[in-house]
């Protein structure tokens, strides 16, 4: 039995016909840029998540980039980041021409160590830019504790995580900025690039807003520094057909994961942990073994899909070779990247193909 990592045809095969009529209705509008079906869908969006507001963006790279701006971060700031992440996570401290400093994560949830983060605080320290990783939600009462101690602008980062909650609030408005990604392989999926920015603060949205359209409030006045950072009507059409299947394909993963969590019983396998202050929304089910290069060999042999998220921490990519932060540094992460696995996960996995998984990982030796 074939069973691909992630295929997004059922999915986009199942919605063509509402779809493609979403598209039509927007073209023919000519509402390319912005407009109503992204004003429609970032009222959908706050509304069925919980939040007071949100903006579209063109990925979920940008509204790191916005959110790094607001904070006022810049040259000789440092903000502090999980080295274990999607390289994007950091890219905006750098495009404010500040410094990322890295703190290690827990071993059960991947997500930053509070303890680890408190020690990597200097009197330069600015910011935090918390990951909500794999859909898991970190441990915000510790780190905000942090924050509040230092005065340090909170932004979370929760490209993985969309729909998740953290004792009960949606992640996002518990620091002072929330960022989504809505790349096709993400839990809600565009077809194309998008992103979304989100903050309880209301200043902040507003000037994120201007921020998103080239600092401009009014159409050729410039108060702020901006950029381009404008969903497009094609996204925010596609996005307001999915959105409302989002929380059925959530419970569809969470089921999943349940099964992977009671049915994989394979001698040194650690699965994530499953902390009572917020339940994830299982974007990724990453796994670690300490022979993880032959069990994931072993899958292969039997037609299973896997993946590595990540291989290499940020600390030990060459684009961060300057920080001098050498091997051994961040010794959790880089355990994790050595010995993490990723399975199949997405919602139109039938049960047939995760009770394959299961029992091809159960015999492995
Ligand atoms: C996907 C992702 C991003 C960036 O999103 P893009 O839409 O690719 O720009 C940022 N952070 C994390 C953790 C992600 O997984």
């Amino acid at each position: 039995m074939k069973v691909p990592f992630l295929d997004l045809g059922p999915q986009h095969r199942s919605l063509r016909t509402e779809a493609l009529a979403a598209l039509a209705a927007t073209y023919d509008a000519t509402r390319f840029c912005l407009g109503k079906d992204v004003e429609d869908f970032e009222k959908n969006f706050a509304t069925t998540l919980g939040y007071p507001r949100a903006l579209g963006m063109n990925s979920g790279t940008a509204p790191l980039h916005v959110a790094c701006m607001l904070a006022g971060f810049g040259p000789g700031d440092e903000v502090i980041t999980a080295p274990f992440t999607f390289i994007s996570s950091a890219w905006g401290i750098n495009y404010v021409g500040a410094k990322p400093v890295f703190a290690d994560i827990e071993e059960g949830t991947f997500n930053l160590d509070p303890a680890k983060l408190a020690a990597a605080v200097t009197p330069r320290t600015k910011g935090i830019i918390v990951v909500h990783l794999f859909g898991q939600p970190a441990r915000m009462d510790e780190i905000m504790a942090v924050a509040k101690k230092h005065n340090l602008f909170v932004i979370e980062d929760c490209a993985q995580a969309v729909g998740a909650k953290y004792r009960g609030t949606p992640v996002g408005l518990l620091g002072d900025a929330g960022t989504f990604s809505f790349y096709p392989t993400k839990n809600l999926g565009g077809c194309g690039e998008g992103g979304a920015f989100v903050s309880r603060r209301e200043e902040l949205h507003t000037r994120a807003r201007h921020i998103r359209v080239h600092g401009s409030d009014r159409r050729y006045y410039h108060d702020i520094v901006g950029g381009n950072f404008r969903m497009d009507g094609f996204q925010g059409a596609l996005l307001n057909v999915k959105l409302p299947h989002l929380a059925a394909w959530t419970a569809r993963r969470q089921a999943i994961a349940g099964r992977y969590l009671t049915g994989i019983k394979l001698a040194g396998v650690r699965l994530p942990e499953q902390p009572v202050y917020g339940q994830s929304v299982f974007h990724q089910f990453t796994i670690r073994h300490p022979r993880r290069d032959a069990l994931r060999e072993h899958l292969t042999k039997h037609e299973i899909g896997t993946d590595l998220i990540y291989p290499v921490p940020l600390h030990l990519q060459k684009c961060y070779a300057s920080l001098g932060q050498g091997p051994g540094t961040f010794p959790v992460a880089e355990k994790s990247a050595a010995t993490c696995v990723s399975l199949p996960i997405f919602p139109e996995l039938a049960d047939a193909q995760v009770e394959h998984v299961i029992a091809s990982i159960n015999s492995f030796a």
